[in-house]
């Protein structure tokens, strides 16, 4: 493979090396040759996360979804508020995302428009490619960390401005209307609106647990279902990602389908909090867009390579109470979900998401012999056999060089 700027412009067989660097003009000495146990892989793309629980990872999983948000959650975010324990936490978050390989992440932020633009500094100098959503809620919560319905849509709009003024071509704002719980009729119609103005991408929650979908189902009696909640509003666009999708019908499937939106698969986070269990094979058979999410902190680990053993082993649970003949997802599915899936779920898949002549080299260097391997490897391994051992035992350890756009951030 050849990477010149932030491009590949090339993938060639090794064999033929001598003619392929003459042929492209490239000096002999800049060829960067592999050790035996190390492969590049795509970089991992994460759908679906909340940075500022990052502060409260790994604890405060034992409510479900609306306990845990009233109890943990909101407190925890109110605290972004101070700009000080914004940047705190963010580098931290931002940093351990990107020494786990996730070169993508569409990440919700707080309500608070300067922790947001914090988060979007951070991200920018650590070189991570994102979405960014700065969050709005302006009812069913906490006095202390609701916002006023115009302030919410004024805020968004100054973020917005903000991220794009910074003309960064990894940084992309997000309209992130938290859940339709939280949200007025008012605000999701606004929301809705300054995504047909603008053109950019939208991500929430939708059907995560029963309690949540029969709690929205009686807020909006005038609609057909949780997704119409949204349809309603505009807010299904080809560029949507809606984060779990535990318990969508057929018409809400179909709907979806219809409007080209993306699912993100949270199967930690569903597990952790006992939300449910996602048949994720049935959105794949629909053709539906699907990229996988940590959905930190309801997921206890900010890490891609969670993400697909969360999945892999939800997947397999369920096939037990499945009929003969249901196809669960295999490794290399799960693989492709958390980085072409990824890309195709936040639209990106003409940039990212593989290896390819014109893509951004988006990419990370694995070393399954590194020293404190988590993993053995053994002389008869073959190269594949060493992509699953690393799939399925490898950690931050084994990811020794992280690379978004051509450029070296781990
Ligand atoms: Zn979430």
């Amino acid at each position: 493979m050849g990477v010149t700027g932030n491009k590949i412009v090339f993938i060639e067989d090794a064999d033929n090396s001598d003619s392929v660097l003459e042929h492209h003009g490239i000096d002999k000495s800049t060829v960067r040759h592999l050790k035996n146990g190390q492969f590049f892989t795509p970089g991992f793309i994460d759908t679906h996360t909340h940075a500022p629980q990052y502060a409260m990872l790994g604890t405060a999983l034992d409510k479900e979804l609306c306990d845990w948000l009233s109890w943990y959650t909101f407190p925890t975010e109110a605290k972004f508020a101070d700009p000080e324990f914004a940047a705190h936490i963010y580098n931290k978050a931002v940093g351990r995302l990107l020494n786990n390989g996730t070169t993508t992440v569409s990440y919700f932020g707080t309500t608070h428009l300067k922790a947001c633009q914090i988060l979007c500094d951070i991200i920018e100098s650590k070189g991570q490619r994102a979405y960014v959503g700065k969050v709005n809620m302006d009812t069913n919560c906490p006095e202390y960390y609701r916002e006023l319905t115009e302030n919410s849509v004024e805020d968004t709009k100054r973020f917005i401005d903000s991220v794009l003024d910074r003309k960064n071509p990894l940084l992309t704002p997000v309209i992130t209307p938290r859940f339709a719980g939280t949200c007025s009729r008012e605000l999701l119609q606004k929301l809705g609106q300054l995504a047909q103005e603008t053109q950019l991408p939208i991500q929430t929650h939708i059907s995560e647990c029963t309690t949540e979908c029969a709690w929205v189902k009686d807020l909006f009696p005038e609609t057909q279902n949780y997704a119409d909640v949204y349809d309603k509003h505009n807010l299904l666009t080809p560029k949507t990602i809606l984060a779990h999708g535990v318990y969508l019908t057929e018409a809400e499937l179909n709907l979806i389908k219809k409007r080209k939106c993306a699912l993100s698969h949270c199967a930690n986070s569903n597990a952790s909090i006992r939300s449910g269990i996602l048949d994720v094979r049935e959105l794949l058979n629909r053709g539906i867009k699907v990229g996988l999410g940590t959905d930190m902190s309801a997921g206890y680990s900010p890490s891609v390579l969670d993400a697909m053993r969360s999945s892999l082993l939800v997947s397999n649970v369920l096939t037990v109470r499945q009929p003969q003949g249901y196809q669960w997802l295999p490794y290399k599915e799960a693989f492709k979900l958390s980085t072409l899936g990824g890309a195709t779920a936040m639209g990106l898949d003409d940039v990212i998401g593989n290896f390819q002549v014109g893509k951004d080299f988006d990419a990370l260097l694995i070393d399954c012999d590194v020293t404190h391997s988590p993993f053995d490897t053994y002389p008869w391994d073959t190269m594949e056999d060493l992509v699953q051992k690393f799939i399925y035992q490898g950690d931050d350890r084994n990811i020794t060089e992280v690379y978004v756009s051509g450029r070296r951030v781990k």
